[in-house]
């Protein structure tokens, strides 16, 4: 690589305008090693009057997104218009065994930092990128993250309309609206462009990986983000799903049966319910001492809505009624850093 195409900029992001296949190294891994930490790359298109950004690792352990863009890349394909990419968490993304950690312990979780205050290093680092972002003004913005449990890809939005829709076209035929705030990158940019989360499936399947590359293929290589209203139609849109926490102070477990000493334990399979539904009164684990605070379901405004959706039967945790259930993780780092899973009520899920 010529070190002069990799600068620096006193926040730390580097910046890496058109690198060539040759000099981006053999293995994502080299890629990463090169890059050395977050960095914003440019890659001209044919159309140089248009832009369209990307985002991705924005958590150190969902490579799909740059998996393919390092693909992108060797290839030496020219997009058909510019093609921002920012790639968040390398730090941790490198740091062994490779791929492991959402965020190194003593940092922030960067995919929550893109609102005010933007203090500390990955505060900063976030108000830098949507400061360039904002500059360049891109057609779209397509975030690739991968979930921790099993399930297919979906988009996530804050918006319904038709470019979202369009979007999330481009790898999936589900797109999840949501009002929850959190100070996502998704969130941040609502207003300014057409933006969504590519959640590519599970991190470590072969086939996120694929759902991200053709993702990425397509989005680079369209002439127009927007023409294909044939391909809209077969997204369905679920909204506002409630998000299921933890109790605090709780601890969770996955198994085929109670875990002794665990607040909650979940079905050890309970991710194969990704974006199905669940029957009324079907066990999704067990909670001890028949305790629901094991678990807090809320909606964005923010109500408790954990006795309405929940209910305990000898020891067993039930859903009350029919309901979907999304981002279902079984790692329990996860689980109590983020969340369990959300779920939607069957009947508001349609449309
Ligand atoms: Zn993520």
């Amino acid at each position: 690589m010529d070190g002069a195409e990799l600068s620096e900029s006193t926040i730390g992001l580097r910046e890496w305008s058109d690198p060539k296949p040759q000099e981006i190294g053999a293995t994502v891994e080299e890629f990463l090693t090169r890059l050395g930490g977050p960095t914003w790359i440019h890659l001209s298109g044919r159309d140089t009057s248009r832009t369209r950004a990307m985002s991705t690792l924005l958590h150190g352990n969902e490579p799909s997104g740059v998996r393919a863009l390092f693909q992108w890349i060797r290839s030496g394909t020219r997009p058909t218009v510019n093609l921002v990419c920012f790639i968040g968490a390398v730090d941790a993304a490198l740091s062994p065994p490779g791929f492991a950690y959402r965020q190194l312990p003593d940092c922030r979780d960067l995919n929550r930092c893109f609102r005010v205050p933007f203090v500390g290093r990955e505060g900063q680092l976030a108000a830098e990128v949507l400061d360039r972002l904002r500059k360049v003004n891109p057609e779209a913005l397509i975030d690739c993250h991968n979930t921790s449990g099993r399930g297919p890809a979906y988009g996530v939005s804050t918006r319904r309309h038709d470019p979202q829709k369009a979007l999330t076209a481009l790898f999936s035929d589900h797109l999840i609206v949501t009002d929850l705030r959190l100070g996502t990158l998704m969130e941040a940019t609502e207003e300014d462009f057409p933006t969504i989360t590519a959640e590519c499936g599970g991190a470590g399947d072969a086939r996120a990986d694929l759902t991200a590359l053709t993702a990425l293929t397509r989005y680079a290589t369209a002439d127009s983000l927007w023409n294909a209203s044939h391909r809209h139609d077969s997204v369905k849109i679920f909204h506002h799903p409630i998000r299921v926490e933890l109790g605090d102070g709780k601890q969770v477990a996955y198994g085929p049966a109670p875990v002794p000493d665990a607040d909650l334990t979940l079905r050890a399979d309970a991710d194969q319910f990704n974006f199905g539904i669940l029957p009324q009164g079907e066990t999704l684990g067990w909670v001890r001492d028949s305790d629901l605070n094991a678990i807090a379901a809320r909606d964005a405004k923010g109500r408790n809505r954990t006795t309405e959706m929940f209910s305990v039967v000898d020891g067993r945790l039930v859903v009350r009624d029919a309901s979907r259930i999304l981002m279902m993780t079984t790692n329990s780092h996860i689980a109590k850093s983020d969340c369990l899973f959300y779920m939607l009520p069957v009947e508001s899920s349609d449309g």
